[in-house]
């Protein structure tokens, strides 16, 4: 099998790109133009038989050579800091992007993932969210370059299944975390870690309160591959349930990393929801999937990781 991963050279899109080619993949294609990726993520992978970057910006275009038969497209910025930095270019790759990647599949006759998000639920008011669900996200709002370009690029894929035939399918992922997040990249758990190895104020917005659902990224990427080898278009949502406030968050990761940062308060972002919590039924009914590692193995490994790229690198930077 010979696949093309968009955003390969990012967080979940390295980790993606590294178990194909351990499980199912002779062949894997990572295209990546770096605006919030980094060579780092793939160096394990760069050289190796199989695999070839691409640096390309898949809103120009996205055309490869031979056969391909899996399109996976995880081309976003994701983090908050990153798509309010670059509002355009995330709607453009949510768009253009996505239409040049199931144009790839079309014409290959290829399966076609699209990594959607748990944002397309805005701030919800069903709680947990199952996928009938149809979000209460705010159009006009600084988020909307990021959920609403999701928001299109799940119609969009639903449009070629439907009218063209392509194989697509949609996972909608809650919030991963695990080693390769930028420490810069301005999410909660690069942030609180940094912060916490770096004896430096660790900063909650608002009171606190607030809640994500945390999965490791290894269970995550498992999701995904079983959305890879299955037919159908979900959408399917892939996250882990277990709910924390993130001031509990706050002060697990400052008992695990043996910290003794204070824990400051700091303004709650406009239109930052208030709780997220998959309903993930539909992910084990169809995929036979759910998530295995717990919380705190995954916050430990992600620590341990962060920690030693601080020794390599002497300090973390901020975004
Ligand atoms: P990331 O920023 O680490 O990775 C995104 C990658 O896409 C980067 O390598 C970036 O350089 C690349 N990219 C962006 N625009 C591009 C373009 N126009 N052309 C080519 N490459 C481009 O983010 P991530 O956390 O790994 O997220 C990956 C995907 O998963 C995104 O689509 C994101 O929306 C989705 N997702 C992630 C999470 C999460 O918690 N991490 C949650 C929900 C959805
Ligand atoms: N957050 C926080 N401290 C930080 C960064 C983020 O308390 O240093 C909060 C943020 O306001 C949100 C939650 O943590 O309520 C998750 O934020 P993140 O950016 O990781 O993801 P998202 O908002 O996209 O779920």
């Amino acid at each position: 099998m010979r696949a093309v991963v968009t955003g390969g050279a990012g967080f979940i899109g390295s980790h993606v790109c590294e178990r194909l080619l351990e499980s199912v993949c002779d062949d894997v294609v990572c295209v990546d133009n770096f605006i919030t990726g980094e060579p780092a993520n793939i160096a394990r992978l760069t050289g190796r038989a199989g695999f070839r970057l691409l640096v390309s910006d898949v809103v120009d275009g996205l055309e490869i050579d031979g056969p391909v038969d899996a399109v996976l497209h995880f081309a976003s910025p994701a983090s908050p800091a990153d798509y309010l930095r670059h509002p355009l270019a995330t709607l453009r790759v949510g768009a253009e992007g996505t239409r040049h990647a199931l144009e790839l599949a079309a014409a290959h006759g290829a399966r076609f993932v699209l990594a959607s998000t748990s944002e397309a639920y805005g701030d919800p008011q069903v709680h947990p969210q199952p996928e009938s669900y149809w979000g209460n996200v705010n159009p006009v709002g600084p988020r909307s370059c990021y959920d609403e370009a999701k928001r299109y690029a799940e119609a969009l894929t639903m449009a070629y299944r439907r009218s063209l035939g392509v194989d697509a399918g949609i996972v909608r992922i809650f919030n991963t975390f695990g080693p390769r997040m930028r420490p810069g990249d301005g999410r909660v758990v690069p942030n609180l870690i940094r912060q916490a190895l770096e004896e430096a104020p660790m900063t909650v917005t608002g009171d606190g309160s607030q809640t994500r659902s945390l999965c490791y990224v290894d269970d995550l990427v498992d999701g995904v591959l079983r959305m890879l080898g299955a037919s159908i278009s979900g959408p399917v949502n892939l996250g882990n349930p277990h709910e924390v406030t993130m001031l509990e968050l706050a002060h697990w990761i400052r008992r695990l990393t043996g910290s003794r940062s204070a824990i400051v308060q700091v303004p709650l972002p406009e239109d930052d929801p208030r709780r997220r919590r998959p309903d993930i039924a539909l992910a084990a009914a169809e995929l036979g999937w759910q998530p295995r590692t717990p919380v705190e193995e995954g916050l430990l490994r992600t620590i341990e990781w962060f920690a030693e790229r601080r020794k390599g690198a002497g300090v973390l930077a901020e975004v």
